[in-house]
C-alpha cells in the first residue's frame, strides 16, 4: 500500500492532437504503481519509484501504440513524499525547485533536439534523422527535428508515425528537501522560452502557490508573448508539523495556508546566508540514459516459487513456456549481446528492440 500523505501532480503537453495526453492522464499513473512491488515500505517504495516511473512510461506508451492514434505527448510527473520529490519527465516541460535557500534547481532535463547533442546521437544511432526543414532553394529553417515525423523532441509518449527512436523512457530525478521545504514550478515549454528558472521562482516568491502560477504565466507573457501552450502549476511542500519560519524570522501578518500536509510557503526576509544552511537539498537519484537494461537493473526480483514470470514493464504474469526466458537474448537480435535485464514479455521485448533501433538488417548499437 502508498502511504495516504503522498501528492503526485502531473503536466502533459499534447502535440498532433490531444488523445496521447489525454490516455496518458488516465493511464500513467496506475501503470507505475502497478510497478510498485507489493508490500513496499515507505523507504522500499521511494527506492523502488525510478523503476517503477520507467516501466510505467514505456507500458503507457505501449498500451497507446496499440490504439493506433497519431498524437504525442510530453509528461512532467511529480510525486512528492513528505520531503522526497521524484520527477519523472520526457520532452520540454520543466520542473525547477526553489529551495528556501534561495537557490533555483532544475530537476528535469529538457529532451528537445536543438539544446540536447546526446539525445541527437542517441536518435541517430538508433535509425532516425535530425536536421531543419528545408524550404525553397536548399535553406533550413526552424529547429531541428527527427526524421521520419519531423518532431522537434526526442522522447514523448505516443507519436506511433514519427519512430521508434522517439522513446518514452523517462529522464528521473529524485531529491530530498531540508526540512525549511521548498517551491516546484511544474511549467511547459511556453512558458520556458520566456522566462529562466530564476526569473519564474523570483517573480512569485512570498505569494501562495495558486496566484503564483498565474503570476508566473503573467511574467512570461510580459516579458516575451506567448506563442504556445502556458500551463503552469505551482506546489509548495511545507509539511504542518514543522514550524514553517525559522525560529528568528519575524512574523508576517499574512495568513499561513497549511492543508494536512502541505500549505503555503509563506514570505519572510530571513537573511540568505541563515537559509542556505538549512535549504540544502540532497540528490538522491537521477539517471536518463535511454537504455532499458540500464534503468530496469538486473536485481529485478523473479518469482521462482510460483514458475511465472511477470513481465517488468507491463507486469503481465507468463508461464515460462509462453515467453522468453531471461537471458535468450540472441532471440530477436543475431548480433546484440544478450539482454542483461529483467525478464520482459515478447511485447515489451520488441518494444525495447525497436527502440534501440534493433531491425533485422541494422547493425547493433551499443552506447
Ligand atoms: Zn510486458
Amino acid at each position: 500500500m502508498i502511504p495516504i500523505s503522498i501528492l503526485c501532480q502531473q503536466i502533459f503537453d499534447g502535440h498532433n492532437g490531444i488523445s496521447a495526453a489525454i490516455f496518458a492522464k488516465e493511464n500513467l499513473l496506475a501503470n507505475v504503481l502497478s510497478a510498485i512491488p507489493q508490500g513496499s515500505s515507505r523507504e522500499e517504495w521511494l527506492q523502488a519509484l525510478p523503476r517503477a516511473l520507467v516501466a510505467g512510461f514505456v507500458k503507457t506508451d505501449i498500451e497507446f501504440q496499440q490504439k493506433g492514434e497519431t498524437s504525442g505527448t510530453t509528461v512532467t510527473f511529480v510525486v512528492i513524499d513528505g520531503w522526497t520529490v521524484t520527477v519523472a519527465s520526457v520532452g520540454d516541460s520543466r520542473c525547477i525547485l526553489d529551495s528556501q535557500g534561495g537557490e533555483v534547481s532544475l530537476l528535469t532535463v529538457d529532451h528537445r533536439l536543438d539544446d540536447n547533442a546526446e539525445e541527437r546521437e542517441r536518435v541517430t544511432a538508433s535509425g532516425g534523422e535530425v536536421g531543419r526543414l528545408n524550404v525553397f532553394g536548399g535553406n533550413e529553417v526552424g529547429p531541428l527535428r527527427c526524421w521520419p515525423g519531423g518532431l522537434c523532441l526526442s522522447r514523448s509518449i505516443g507519436d506511433t508515425d514519427v519512430g521508434e527512436f522517439i522513446v518514452p523512457i523517462p529522464h528521473v530525478k529524485q531529491v530530498k528537501l531540508s526540512s525549511a521545504g521548498g517551491r516546484l514550478i511544474i511549467a511547459s515549454d511556453g512558458i520556458w522560452d520566456a522566462l529562466s528558472s530564476d526569473m519564474a521562482a523570483k517573480s512569485c516568491r512570498g505569494l501562495p502557490a495558486e496566484l503564483a502560477a498565474k503570476l508566473v504565466v503573467k511574467e512570461a507573457l510580459r516579458s516575451r508573448g506567448l506563442k504556445d501552450d502556458t500551463t503552469c502549476l505551482v506546489v509548495d511542500i511545507i509539511p504542518s508539523d514543522h514550524p514553517v519560519l525559522p525560529p528568528t524570522t519575524p512574523r508576517k501578518k499574512q495568513n499561513v495556508l497549511t492543508s494536512l500536509l502541505f500549505g503555503k510557503k509563506t514570505q519572510n526576509s530571513v537573511n540568505k546566508a541563515k537559509l542556505s544552511a538549512v535549504g540544502v537539498v540532497e540528490e538522491l537519484f537521477e539517471e536518463g540514459s535511454a537504455m532499458l537494461a540500464e534503468r530496469l537493473g538486473k536485481d529485478f526480483p523473479l518469482d521462482t516459487n510460483s514458475g511465472i514470470f511477470r513481465c517488468a514493464i507491463c507486469q503481465v504474469d507468463q508461464p515460462p513456456a509462453d515467453g522468453l526466458s531471461v537471458n535468450s537474448g540472441p532471440f530477436f537480435s543475431p548480433a546484440s549481446k544478450p539482454w542483461e535485464g529483467p525478464f520482459l514479455c515478447t511485447t515489451c521485448r520488441k518494444k525495447k528492440d525497436a527502440m534501440e533501433g534493433k531491425g533485422p538488417s541494422r547493425p547493433t548499437v551499443i552506447s
